[in-house]
């Protein structure tokens, strides 16, 4: 019985879809051939559960939101830790977070390196900044033209800022810093820093291009994480990073568009799954997270059009307890995250679908000519390690390289002759 609907069900959802491609396609081609035959599949079935990246151009008045991180700090392959892109219709990027393995989802993308330049911090755990060093690196290798800009919250002492986390990121990738800048323009590997309180509720932390972010105290493991309100064209996506239920997100964030908060593993989940001893478990989850239990509580009281509930492991395993348990105590609009779910939300409609993007992503151009590198830097390469380049490896690469030299006309930069003669000299 349960077959025959689900085919009949079928049957109907064929026809539709089939039946909306006829119409959509009466402006191009005759819908239906000489003859009176019906064409055949080869119609466009528009409005599938599917976004496929830089085909869709944003409404003036449009906010999309793409998560390239929903996890948790032991990423796995199949899902990131957390990262939120907002893209406003006026053609701006934002990054909200970019933790551990979220990297190579927003290069899934196939944005131009130049506008992934803003990335906001809700707090310095690595689950929420991990693969800063991906962007940093990876947007500098593929013409981002300007410093890495990046807001976050102060910290009780100025050691558990924002500033203090990026001065000190920069020591670690000293080598790799000061090897690229010899090399490339030293001016993207720069990192802009903006600090600000993060006591200050309802602050404004960016105001540009009609573009306002506000930041809202949050409660975790420690001063310093915040709460990001992000407006545009008269909509207001609400964008909470760990944190356990707060009175600013609560008082803040009543009828937003669309309001992300994080609904953490049941306490038994933890348990059964990450390993974690029980007493471990419920303070994880409860403590210093927030239950699906309270996130529902949350979300009913500020009646946002739409919540997303991230900062879970999302699989079969564990979706329906915590939907479950946010059912509790919310019965409205809701996504459970995962990797590459999108919305899109204008002021007549939120949709929610998955973005299916390459594994093989290049680095697209965009309109940015990135600056030269500078002259008189000391060169990291010492004259004994420069010696030691082998002869015949080189030269076996001259044919090619001959070819690469006329196509891209750039026989007065072939610097080959002066490097063959220090190989000679030894
Ligand atoms: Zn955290
Ligand atoms: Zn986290």
């Amino acid at each position: 019985m349960t077959s025959l609907i689900s085919l009949r069900k079928g049957i109907w959802t064929f026809l539709l879809v089939f039946g909306v491609a006829i119409i959509g396609s009466q402006g191009n081609q005759p819908a239906v051939a000489a003859g009176g035959i019906v064409p055949s599949g080869n119609a466009i079935a528009p409005d599938r559960y599917v976004y496929y990246p830089g085909t869709e151009e944003l409404a003036l008045d449009e906010i999309r939101v793409i998560t390239c991180g929903s996890g948790l700090p032991a990423a796995r392959r199949g899902q990131a830790a957390t990262c939120f892109l907002i893209e406003a219709g006026n053609g701006e990027k934002f990054l909200f977070d970019i933790g551990t393995g979220s990297m190579a989802n927003i290069a899934s993308l196939m944005i131009p390196y130049q506008y992934l330049d803003k990335v906001f911090l809700s707090h310095l755990h690595t689950d929420h900044m991990g693969d800063i060093l991906g962007l940093w690196a990876g947007g500098w290798t593929s013409g981002r033209p300007n410093a890495l800009r990046v807001w976050g919250p102060s910290g009780q002492t100025p050691e558990m800022g924002t500033k203090y986390a990026m001065e000190n990121f920069l020591k670690f990738v000293n080598w790799d810093k000061t090897t690229r800048e010899f090399k490339i323009s030293p001016i993207p590997g720069q990192i802009e820093t903006t600090e600000f309180d993060y006591k200050i509720p309802d602050q404004i932390v960016y105001q540009e291009n009609g573009v306002t972010i506000r930041s809202y105290p949050a409660i975790h493991t420690g001063d310093g994480p915040v709460s990001y309100l992000f407006e545009y064209a008269g909509l207001k996506v609400l964008f909470g990073g760990d944190t356990v239920p707060n009175q600013w997100y609560v008082e803040y964030g009543r009828g937003v568009d669309l309001a992300m908060h994080e609904a953490f593993q049941l306490p038994d989940q933890l348990v059964t799954l990450y390993n974690q001893p029980p007493q471990l478990a419920w303070r994880a989850c409860c403590e210093f997270h927030t239950s699906p239990q309270a996130f529902g509580k949350v979300m009913s009281t500020i009646k946002p059009r739409h919540a997303v509930a991230y900062h879970f492991f999302n699989e079969e395993a564990t979706r329906y307890g915590i939907y479950e348990g946010i059912r509790e105590t919310y019965e409205g609009p809701l996504s459970m995250a995962t990797d590459m779910m999108v919305w899109n939300i204008t002021k007549d409609n939120i949709t929610e679908r998955m973005a299916v993007s390459t594994d093989d992503a290049w680095s697209v151009p965009g309109t940015a000519v990135q600056p030269p590198p500078e002259k008189g830097r000391p060169d990291p390469i010492s004259d004994y390690i420069d010696k030691g380049r082998w002869e015949p490896g080189f030269r076996a690469q001259d044919e090619m390289l001959d070819e690469h030299m006329e196509k891209y006309n750039l026989q007065d930069q072939d610097y080959r002759p002066a490097m063959y003669k220090k190989m000679e000299s030894e």
